[in-house]
């Protein structure tokens, strides 16, 4: 088995069985994806549209991709096509365009409304106000050809675990404030986004039911 297949197999048996790895392939070659594919793994993340355009064509078509990086209008054509879900909703107009491109290829993509919820100023993010208003506007009311099925965040790079854990639960929270406000009756809503190779078990522990996981299981990149 290769190193990645053990990896797979080691980390899914240790996950309770309503959280879900996204296999974050970023930056590592078709190959080693296709390995933790033919170990069992379904669904991966990138956070480069025109590096997952690339890769798509290149292995099996039922992997359920997820776009999990900054994600700039203009690219969003290139993914369109074939992105099941985008993490990284930080705006209206961003919204709007993913629903214009889903339209024109007659599909809906799922979207999960990212939170700053970091002690630092580098990630993106909104604060529950302004997601708030982002529902409650007409813009969005009007968009057909996506579905909010949750919220994502990235804690602070810190060994502070306790730090980590308020930053998650602050995630979860604002989950529950927007589940109860928004999506009460919606069960696509469902999905909370939150931890990486070095948090995830912090990350479950404090409610995650979407996890992002790379370098554990693909090992240490080089370029970031
Ligand atoms: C790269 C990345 C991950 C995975 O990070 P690892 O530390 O390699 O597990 C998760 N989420 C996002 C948004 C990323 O960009």
């Amino acid at each position: 088995m290769t190193d990645v297949a053990k990896n797979i197999q080691a980390l899914s048996a240790t996950l309770p069985p309503d959280v879900k790895l996204v296999a974050v392939s970023k930056t590592k070659p078709v190959d080693l994806i296709q390995q933790a594919y033919d170990a069992g793994q379904r669904c991966f993340g990138e956070n480069k549209a025109q590096e997952l355009a690339d890769k798509f064509p290149q292995l099996p078509n039922d992997i359920e991709w997820h776009f999990i990086g900054h994600l700039q209008t203009n690219k969003v054509k290139y993914i369109a096509p074939f992105v099941h879900t985008v993490h990284s909703i930080d705006s209206l107009k961003l919204l709007s365009e993913v629903n214009k491109r889903a339209q024109q290829n007659e599909r809906t993509i799922h979207c999960l409304l990212q939170f700053h919820i970091a002690d630092e100023s580098t990630k993106f993010g909104l604060n529950l106000e302004e997601a708030q208003e982002l529902l409650a506007s007409a813009g969005f009311a009007a968009l057909q050809n996506i579905r909010i099925t949750g919220v994502m965040g990235m804690a602070t790079f810190t060994d502070n675990q306790a730090q980590v854990t308020q930053e998650f639960s602050r995630l979860k929270s604002i989950f529950d404030s927007l589940k109860t406000s928004h999506f009460a009756s919606d069960e696509a809503f469902s999905n909370i986004s939150m931890g990486m190779s070095g948090d995830y078990e912090l990350a479950i522990a404090a409610g995650s039911n979407l996890i992002r996981v790379g370098s554990a299981l693909f090992g240490a990149r080089n370029i970031t």
